[in-house]
C-alpha cells in the first residue's frame, strides 16, 4: 500500500533544513503525494530555542509561504502547520494564535526538550538515566493532555541516549502508550530516524529511532500509528515511509486516519 501523505516537513527557518515550502511542494508532486504537511519548528513568543527555529517575527512570511504554495499546486492539499514543543506559557499562542487567528490546520507535539527539576533538558543526549526517561515520558504525557496535538512526532527519539532496552525504558514507555491509548493520540514512526546515521550499542548497531522494542511494545496497546517523512530537504519529501509503514505492518499495529486535518483545505 502506498502513502500518499506526509504529515511532517520543514524548512530553511529552522536553521538546519533546506529550501522553502514551494521547492516541498514540487517535490511531492513529482514523487506522487497527495497532502504535504508543512510543519516547520514553530517559532515561539519568547523566541526561545531559536538556533532550532523561527523567530516570532518571521512567522507571518512562513504562514504566507504555506498559503502560497496551497494556491500554487491545486493538485496537492497543503496543510499549514508546526511541531511544538508544549509548555504551559504557550499554550495560549498554540491554542488561540496558531490554531485560532492563524489558522494551522494542525499541530504536531514534540519532546526534543523536557523540563526536569525546573530546567529544560535536551532529548539529544539528555534522556540517558531513569530519572530522565521518567521526566521525559512525563513531559510526553503532559504533551498529548494539552489535547492541542494531532499526533506526537517521534516518541522513541529518547533511544537517541538510552542506549539499552530495559527495565526503565519499559517502564517509562509503558506509560506513554497507556495515556497515548486513552487519549487517543497517534504516535509518529520517524522515517527521518531511518535515514539519520546508526549508533552503536551494547546490544549491536541500531537506529537513534525509530527503536524497535519501542514499537513491539506498542502493539500490545491500543495505540494507532502514523509515518511520516520528516523532510528537512525537498529530495527527502516521501522518504521512508514505505520502510517506516512496514515496521507498523509487520507489528500489527493501526495505522491512524487523519483526513480531518484536511476538512478546511479540501478541494
Ligand atoms: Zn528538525
Ligand atoms: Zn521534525
Amino acid at each position: 500500500m502506498p502513502i500518499s501523505k506526509n504529515y511532517h516537513t520543514h524548512t530553511w527557518r529552522c536553521k538546519h533544513a533546506s529550501q522553502d515550502v514551494s521547492a516541498y511542494c514540487q517535490a511531492a508532486v513529482d514523487s506522487g503525494l497527495t497532502v504535504l504537511g508543512i510543519s516547520d519548528h514553530t517559532a515561539l513568543p519568547d523566541n526561545r530555542w531559536s538556533h532550532i527555529r523561527m523567530d516570532i517575527d518571521e512567522l507571518p512570511m512562513y504562514c504566507d509561504a504555506v498559503d502560497q504554495a496551497a494556491a500554487d499546486f491545486p493538485q496537492l492539499i497543503v496543510l499549514k502547520s508546526a511541531e511544538c514543543e508544549y509548555a504551559d506559557e504557550y499554550d495560549s499562542f498554540f491554542r488561540e494564535t496558531l490554531l485560532g487567528e492563524l489558522e494551522f490546520d494542525y499541530l504536531v507535539g514534540a519532546a526534543h526538550f523536557f523540563p526536569m527539576q525546573g530546567e529544560w533538558i535536551g532529548s539529544y543526549g539528555g534522556a540517558d538515566s531513569l530519572k530522565s526517561l521518567q521526566a521525559y515520558s512525563s513531559y510526553f504525557i503532559k504533551s498529548m493532555e494539552s489535547g492541542l496535538f494531532a499526533f506526537m512526532a517521534h516518541p522513541d527519539l529518547f533511544g537517541n541516549s538510552y542506549l539499552s532496552w530495559d527495565e526503565n525504558t519499559i517502564a517509562a514507555s509503558h506509560d506513554m502508550f497507556t495515556a497515548a491509548a486513552e487519549l487517543n493520540v497517534p504516535l509518529e514512526i520517524n522515517g527521518y530516524g531511518l535515514r539519520k546515521p546508526k549508533i552503536d550499542t551494547p546490544e549491536g548497531r541500531r537506529c537513534m529511532y525509530p527503536w524497535l522494542p519501542f514499537w513491539e511494545m506498542a502493539a500490545e496497546y491500543q495505540i494507532t500509528y502514523i509515518v511520516n517523512s520528516d523532510a528537512h530537504h525537498p529530495k527527502d519529501v516521501s522518504a521512508n515511509l514505505e520502510e517506516a509503514a512496514g515496521i507498523g505492518q509487520r507489528l500489527g499495529l493501526t495505522m491512524a486516519d487523519l483526513s480531518h486535518l484536511e476538512s478546511n483545505r479540501a478541494k
